[in-house]
């Protein structure tokens, strides 16, 4: 017996991967034939918000994860990229490379490739034998940095998802079935008798009421849910772009996704525009405000409109890109920009009912930097989620409460940087 059904209403603020795909599985699902009892509001007039972390060209879609949970969860999610979200999946495999100290943890996850169940039939894992083997993998015109000597492996399995036009299409997918779509911001929670039963916007005041109100607001979430400030820390991550020429686009056009161990450098193949985008997975800048430790400040913050990131974090993105793709350190960014995480501590999403309002409020977030390669199947866990059916070993690392035991890797490589307002180029 699904714990919300038609004919009560549910909201969803906050139309990114989460949000989104939750309408669509709910549609799909309990309210099939009843969507119009779903109501979704974002920011944006176009979801996604065009500073929401769904909203990009690229993000890495693999299925390594060392933690078996996850790495079951990422092969599901792989099938609905080679199935219904084929179109914005790029299955160019992927290159693990490490220096001497991170060769421990690409070891581990280059075995998972051979756990029971993780095996793709005609696509192979393999180490690569040197600056040989690394070179054949870009091909002979495509100039490589030191990392070319160092550790690597080739995956044939992975590849990248085109963001921003996946979640498009997934709230279109969404509209399409009947969920209704608002353009607003939430302010606050309308609480009546201790249960959630709607939300006030900034615009008009208006309120949106429903039964069950669903935040998948990214890493705005605290601004609704203060508790939650510093179990979802919005952190900022430096991301960097260059543009590439006909003829290097050329050269450029079939290179793998490239990683690197224990420092979260990564650098995607051009887009068809020849674009190739670049980051640093890491735990990234902090951006204090009165009462928080951190929120977003983006593009459409006032004063930021043109998203400049601090001096330090654009040298270790050209440090790091000179070290794969030389030839690309020599030309200027043509953009870059922060980007933000809802981080968790455990690097464990948020699917869960708040404890408090008798379970009229869910909380969808906490990607913390990796959730976007699951868009195929996290909308389904957060309806399994609200009614109640989300498998145990799901709700032991999704709950509400962080578990102290699962730390994110990035704390044993990197540090919060603080985000003065003076650190821009
Ligand atoms: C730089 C960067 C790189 C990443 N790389 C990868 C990767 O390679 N692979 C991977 O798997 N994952 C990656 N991720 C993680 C992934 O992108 C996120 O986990 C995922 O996109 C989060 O989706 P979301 O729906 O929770 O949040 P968002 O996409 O941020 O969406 C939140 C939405 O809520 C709306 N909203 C917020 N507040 C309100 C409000 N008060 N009222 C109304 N609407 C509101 C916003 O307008 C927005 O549209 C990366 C993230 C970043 C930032």
């Amino acid at each position: 017996m699904p714990r919300f059904a038609p004919p009560q209403r549910v909201l969803i603020v906050g139309a990114g991967e989460f949000g989104s795909t939750t309408a669509l599985a709910l549609a799909r699902g309990a309210y099939k034939g009843h969507e119009h009892l779903i109501t979704v509001l974002d920011r944006s007039p176009t979801p996604p918000a065009t500073d929401a972390a769904s909203y990009d060209y690229n993000k890495i879609v693999r299925q390594e994860y060392t933690d078996p949970l996850y790495a079951n969860l990422a092969r599901e999610a792989m099938i609905g990229w080679r199935g219904e979200w084929k179109e914005f999946f790029h299955e160019t495999g992927v290159i693990m490379t490490a220096r001497p100290a991170g060769v421990a943890t690409a070891e581990k996850s280059y075995a998972v490739n051979f756990l029971p169940g993780m095996e793709t039939p005609g696509k192979c894992a393999r180490k690569l034998s040197g600056k040989a083997d690394v070179q054949a993998q870009y091909g002979a015109g495509v100039p490589l940095g030191d990392f070319a000597d160092c550790y690597a492996y080739h995956n044939e399995c992975g590849g990248w998802a085109e963001a921003a036009r996946a979640t498009e299409a997934a709230v279109a997918k969404a509209r399409a079935a009947g969920v209704t779509f608002r353009c607003g911001t939430a302010k606050k929670l309308v609480v009546n008798g201790g249960r959630v039963t709607g939300v006030v916007t900034e615009e008009n005041a208006d309120a949106y009421t429903a039964d069950l109100v669903v935040l998948c607001c990214g890493s705005w979430t605290p601004t609704l849910v203060p508790d939650l400030k510093e179990n979802l820390l919005p952190t900022g991550q430096v991301v960097g772009f260059v543009q590439l020429t006909p003829e290097e686009h050329e050269r450029y056009k079939d290179v793998p996704v490239t990683m690197t161990a224990l420092n979260g450098f990564y650098i995607f193949p051009p887009t068809a525009t020849g674009l190739v985008k670049f980051a640093i997975h890491e735990l990234g800048y902090l951006n204090p405000q009165a009462g928080y430790p951190s929120l977003p400040r983006t593009h459409l913050s006032r004063g930021y409109e043109m998203q400049s990131i601090p001096a330090h974090g654009h040298a270790k993105l050209l440090r790091n890109l000179a070290a794969v793709y030389p030839e690309l350190a020599k030309k200027p960014f043509s953009a870059s920009r922060l980007c933000w995480y809802s981080d968790r501590q455990s690097g464990d999403f948020l699917l869960d009912y708040h404890p408090e309002y008798n379970g009229t409020l869910f909380i969808g977030a906490g990607g913390s930097g990796h959730a976007f390669k699951f868009l195929p199947v996290i909308g389904g866990l957060i309806e399994q989620g609200i009614q109640g059916t989300m498998p145990q070993q799901y709700r032991d690392i999704f709950g509400y409460k962080s578990r102290p035991d699962r730390v994110d890797g990035r704390f044993e490589y990197s540090e919060f940087t603080r985000l003065d307002g003076d650190s821009k180029l």
